[in-house]
């Protein structure tokens, strides 16, 4: 990824800051999704004085710059993703893990037939998947 991040950044009117540019590289580092708290808890460390507030700001700005997408997923906190092209997730009831849908192409589709069936205009295609994960599924029995 070689996206002039701090020049985005500057161009939406947002400052560029050491715990900003932090946050942005956790997120595209991986494909966890994770929540506000996870994120505070795996920068907390390297950044002391930084608070839940802060990096909920932090992501404010960087979802106004375009950076990173909020999840629309029914779980009690927000998950994000630097991965803003639009694709599907997949949510487990269970354990609450949040993974990417491999084949992007049924966003595609379904967005298009909602333009085709529905008279719809889809600016944000985003589709999340409920159900359980094959831990899940191998640790619990029943489901
Ligand atoms: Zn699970
Ligand atoms: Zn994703």
């Amino acid at each position: 990824m070689t996206r002039d991040l701090a020049g985005i950044l500057r161009s939406r009117g947002h400052k560029v800051t050491p715990q900003r540019l932090a946050i942005y590289g956790m997120l595209v580092g991986t494909k966890a999704h994770p929540s506000v708290e996870s994120i505070y808890e795996t920068l907390k460390g390297r950044f002391p004085t930084m608070s839940l507030a802060t990096v909920y700001k932090n992501l404010q700005a960087l979802m106004e710059s375009g950076l990173v997408q909020q999840l629309s997923v029914n779980q009690p906190f927000s998950r994000y993703d630097a991965d803003v092209e639009p694709h599907g997730h997949l949510v487990c009831l269970g354990c609450g893990r949040v993974d990417d849908l491999e084949d992007r192409s049924i966003v595609q589709s379904v967005a298009e037939r909602c333009q085709e069936t529905a008279d719809f205009d889809v600016r944000h295609p985003a589709i999340s998947l409920f159900g359980y994960c094959s831990e899940c599924r191998s640790t619990q029995s029943g489901i």
